[in-house]
């Protein structure tokens, strides 16, 4: 990249647009802002301005401005929803200009279209918040401060997974502002190339702006996050009772299931089952029964009779229960077929390497801690996403079912990136080489920067996003100008 200044597009720019839509280090507008992220590791990027839109216009005049020189690569851009996603570089940028949509709110729901219209910058809670005035839901994700944009444009799972495919799947238009700074409607009949395409291409192909889902009547859900110390025989018993349920002949299509183990500093283990059913009963049925430990049975804490807009606040009190606010963040996920021995295998490989880590780097590194997650995409899912119209995942329902093997590591310093990084990017590598051994091919793998991004893409399928890219951005600014996140030409 070209060296500094930048201050020919920062000066077109803060003609173009009002000087309080952007704020520079030093002030406390930046501080604010720079501090959204969840992880502290985006936090310390400090781009050299933040800009701050509150609507589509001003966004495409942003583009417009800024494209002649992010081609020319004398300056680049990131582009943040809600901030929360955890791989490294995906939403902010060192010596480039972020794009905080944190301003750019609007909940509009349409109760005669039953659809609601999401702005970029709001979050899975206040939309659960806003519907359940109305008793309405919608097909979103599982923590109240996730971004709706992150996670609309990629793979993640919304609540009770099996009816409603991925989140993206939900998506029936996005508003979207291409490298042209042109804002276009990408639906089923309008630009529908790219509409499948933003159902999981990430910031590909330009700055969306708006989300269109479906709502629907939700008389309640029940269920929760249930929580136990254990031993680890106990979580293997878990990981079996929840191999059984994804490959039982008929798995229950009204079900939410993700389990988890954390260990904490001085090998302290916690484990957690996120399970729920998408009708308002008190009971677990029975094929649930072996998911839910004995002690988080109902009437004994931890499960209940609840709602979405409650429900994805429990996860937000649990990330504050681990401490994890305001601390560092590493993500590493894989996809296997769900093969049990495989599955306990992994969880020994984690737990065996964070216990050496702990007890290597005692007196260097502070308040370590680690998770693995399970969490199933099962064959109904895949189904579902086929349903709504396919994205561009490149997950077929013939591959299901899947389990997505998720690492997190989370700690306090700086210094100690690096070391948690190699952390838990050789615990993966010994999970992926483990499930090889075992004849399991990994169907996908995302690294922690997310520039490694194996995935179930044909050559066939990456051929076609290349070609929407090209068809919508001839030139590739959301290629080289936005470096952040998986990029088409170099995975
Ligand atoms: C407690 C917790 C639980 C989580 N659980 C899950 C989970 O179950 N499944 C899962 O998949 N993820 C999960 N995540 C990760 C994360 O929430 C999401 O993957 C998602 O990216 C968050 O959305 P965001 O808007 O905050 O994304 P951001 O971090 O802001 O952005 C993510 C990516 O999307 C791009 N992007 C964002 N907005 C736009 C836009 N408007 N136009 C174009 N590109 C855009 C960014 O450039 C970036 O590359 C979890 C995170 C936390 C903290």
């Amino acid at each position: 990249m070209a060296s500094l200044p930048y201050s020919d597009a920062l000066i077109h720019l803060r003609e173009a647009l009002p000087d309080s839509y952007f704020c520079f280090p030093g002030s406390r507008e930046y501080d604010r802002e720079n501090s959204y992220y969840h992880s502290a590791v985006h936090r310390c990027f400090r781009p050299i301005c933040i800009f701050l839109p509150s609507t589509t216009e001003e966004i495409s005049t942003f583009v417009r401005e800024i494209k002649p020189y992010a081609l020319r690569d004398e300056i680049r851009f990131a582009i943040a929803g809600n901030g929360r996603q955890m791989f490294l570089g995906c939403n902010n940028i060192k010596s480039g200009i972020t794009v905080n949509l944190s301003c750019l709110k609007g909940i509009e729901i349409d109760e005669d279209a039953n659809i609601v219209r999401i702005a970029a910058g709001e979050c899975w809670g206040r939309v659960y918040d806003s519907l359940e005035h109305k008793a309405l839901e919608v097909a979103g994700g599982i923590s109240d401060k996730s971004g709706v944009a992150g996670q609309a444009l990629q793979g993640s799972p919304p609540f009770f997974y099996s009816n409603n495919g991925f989140i993206c799947d939900n998506v029936i238009n996005y508003e979207v502002v291409l490298a042209s700074g042109q804002i276009v409607n990408a639906n089923a009949r309008e630009h529908a190339d790219l509409w499948r395409a933003l159902r999981g291409g990430g910031n590909n192909f330009g700055i969306v702006t708006r989300f269109d889902m479906p709502t629907f009547k939700q008389p309640g859900i029940f269920g929760g996050l249930v929580k136990y110390r254990g031993l680890d025989y106990e979580f293997r018993g878990q990981i079996k009772a929840f191999v059984e349920e994804l490959e039982s002949s008929n798995p229950s299509k009204h079900t939410h299931i993700t389990i988890a183990g954390h260990i904490f500093e001085h090998n302290d283990i916690e484990f957690e089952n996120c399970i729920y059913v998408d009708y308002p009963t008190t009971q677990w049925p029975s094929s649930l029964m072996p998911l839910v430990p004995e002690a988080s049975r109902p009437g004994r804490g931890g499960v209940e009779r609840t709602t979405l807009a409650k429900a994805v606040k429990k996860v937000t009190d649990f990330e504050h229960y681990c401490r994890y606010n305001r601390r560092r963040f590493a993500c590493i996920n894989t996809t296997l077929k769900p093969d049990l021995q495989t599955l306990q295998a992994a969880w020994d490989i984690f737990k065996r390497n964070v216990v050496a880590a702990h007890h290597r780097h005692r007196d260097s590194i502070l308040d370590m801690v680690f998770s693995m997650s399970l969490q199933p995409y099962t064959r109904a899912m895949l189904e579902s996403s086929a349903q709504k119209g396919g994205n561009s995942l490149g997950l077929s329902p013939d591959l299901g079912p899947l389990v997505s093997v998720r690492l997190l590591a989370s700690w306090e310093c700086a210094d100690d990136d690096e070391t948690v990084y190699d952390i838990i990017d050789r615990i993966m590598t010994l999970i992926r080489i483990k499930a090889r051994d075992n004849h399991v091919e990994p169907v996908s793998y995302i690294d922690t920067t997310y520039s490694t991004f194996e995935s179930y893409f044909s050559s066939e399928d990456l051929n076609a996003l290349q070609n929407v890219s090209s068809t919508y951005d001839p030139e590739g600014l959301f290629q080289t100008g936005v470096p952040g996140g998986f990029k088409l030409f170099t995975i």
